[in-house]
């Protein structure tokens, strides 16, 4: 299996649309994919037709380890399966201040699942904080959504190093595979200078130790487009709600790219503008098979159905787990047109065992026919959690994480968010109701705007 954190500090950049798309289309293409959201938020549940509040287990219960990973997962669409979240994973972090290993909870709890499915997507909060270390820890993979507006890249170092500090104490298969640009606006100056910018740290990082050094801006990018802001309202993914819009189209491209396909670039020079289209009605979903979603709340209209073009876009044999696939597609998939709080939390040191010990495991396991295996701590940081430990292993210093100086500032004009308002040092998370946010809106403000980290 492989797992994918989809992660970055800021909010509203596209992780939870990252997360659910790139996964839906992986999913059609006959992979079994886990989607797992840490975002108390809870957008990622919600964007699956998922209630937060009446699931019966989720990510916090895993979290807090009062029920197994694999009983908690449900199984939304066909080879699609969510560890959903809820509210109660916002006092996880605190919850687990003083558990010993809690930076490595998730990778433990999964790990009974990695011959069982292909891919598993983790959509991160917009933080550095626990639970970022836990999807960190848990995967071999990260990948880095980024709206290349002004300011995108503030905090981008940090980011790369907060990845690069956790492959070296904790996680050494953990890599950074790319970034992909959202919301991209070709039209427009900035975003190409963005990705620029991007394009030549990323491509200066080639044969060094860090966890970037492989790295790359994903040759596909993710256009404006209203139909994937409209599908979590409908409790959709874009493949059900609008199957032949651009951000359809783009999604799929990013599935292919973890798979290893060339991606379909046709129509990337559009803009949302120039097309745009009314969902498609169809027949609603296929209802899930093992695990019903709790309560979806599927507006009447428009309604979706199970993608007709992804289901077309089968992959002719199972895969091999922990294999980068490169499946023949049974026809062409895209036969229509284009339209259309740092620092963590983290220190790594003794703190006294936790009173969570191993609850009340919830009974709705869709998944694993394995027998248990004993739990194992195979990390240096999981089996060092006490100071005295770590004085005796000088190579194992806690965890700080510093301003990460990248070089070159660079000055990017015109400054298009200069009249807004500075903002408190963290930045907050758009506010809950995904239907409210406003995509187009940078998530940080700033004293020094001309200063770009990077
Ligand atoms: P994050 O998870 O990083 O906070 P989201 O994926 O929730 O970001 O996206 C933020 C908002 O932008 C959501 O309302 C989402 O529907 C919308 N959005 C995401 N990607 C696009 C896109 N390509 N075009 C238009 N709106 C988008
Ligand atoms: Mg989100």
């Amino acid at each position: 299996m492989r797992t994918i954190a989809v992660l970055n500090q800021k909010g509203g950049v596209g992780k939870t649309t990252t997360t659910v798309n790139t996964a839906a289309a992986l999913a059609a293409m006959g992979l079994k994919v886990i989607v797992i959201d840490l975002d108390p938020q809870a957008h990622l549940t919600i964007h699956l037709g998922v209630e937060p509040q009446t699931m019966p287990a989720g990510a916090y219960d895993v979290m807090t380890q009062s029920a197994e990973f694999e009983q908690s997962l449900m199984l939304t669409r066909p080879n699609l399966w969510l560890l959903g979240a809820n509210i109660n994973l916002v006092g996880a972090e605190t919850e687990l201040v003083s558990v010993v290993g809690r930076e490595i909870i998730l990778r433990e709890a999964m790990h009974r699942c990695h011959e069982q499915f292909d891919f598993c997507l983790i959509d991160c909060a917009p933080s550095l904080g626990l639970l970022s270390l836990n999807a960190l820890a848990a995967s071999q993979e990260v990948l880095i959504p980024l709206q290349p507006h002004f300011l995108a890249l503030q905090g981008f170092g940090k980011l790369l190093q907060t990845i690069d500090l956790v492959n070296k104490r904790i996680n050494r298969d953990l890599k950074v595979t790319g970034v992909l640009l959202c919301m991209f606006d070709t039209r427009a100056s900035l975003p190409n200078e963005v990705r620029a910018d991007i394009d030549r740290f990323l491509t200066n990082a080639r044969g060094s130790n860090s966890a970037w050094a492989d790295a790359q801006i994903l040759p596909t990018f993710i256009r404006r487009n209203i139909k994937l802001a409209e599908a979590p309202s409908y409790g959709q993914t874009i493949f059900e709600y609008d199957p032949t819009c651009n951000g359809a189209a783009d999604y799929r491209n990013v599935a292919r790219f973890f798979l290893g396909i060339e991606p379909r670039l046709d129509g990337q020079d559009e803009t949302e503008s120039e097309v745009e289209s009314e969902p498609e009605t169809a027949a609603a979903p296929d209802p899930v098979v093992e695990h019903e979603p709790q309560e979806i709340h599927h507006d009447p209209e428009p309604t979706g159905g199970a993608d007709p073009v992804m289901e077309n876009e089968t992959v002719s044999e199972a895969p091999s787990p922990d294999a980068h696939h490169e499946p023949e597609l049974l026809s062409n998939p895209d036969p229509a047109p284009q339209r259309d709080t740092v620092p963590a939390p983290w220190d790594l040191q003794h703190r006294p065992e936790s009173e969570f010990g191993a609850g009340s495991a919830i009974e709705r396991g869709p998944v694993p026919e394995q027998a248990p295996s004993e739990s194992h701590h195979e990390l240096e940081s999981a089996d060092e959690h006490n100071a005295e430990a770590r004085q005796e292993t000088p190579e194992h210093p806690p965890i700080q994480i510093q301003e990460f100086q990248l070089p070159a500032p660079q000055t990017y004009s015109p400054r298009p968010f200069q009249d807004e308002p500075a903002s408190p040092a963290s930045p907050p998370e758009p506010a809950p109701a995904h239907h409210d946010e406003a995509p187009n809106e940078p998530h940080q403000s700033h004293d020094e705007p001309e200063q770009i980290g990077f």
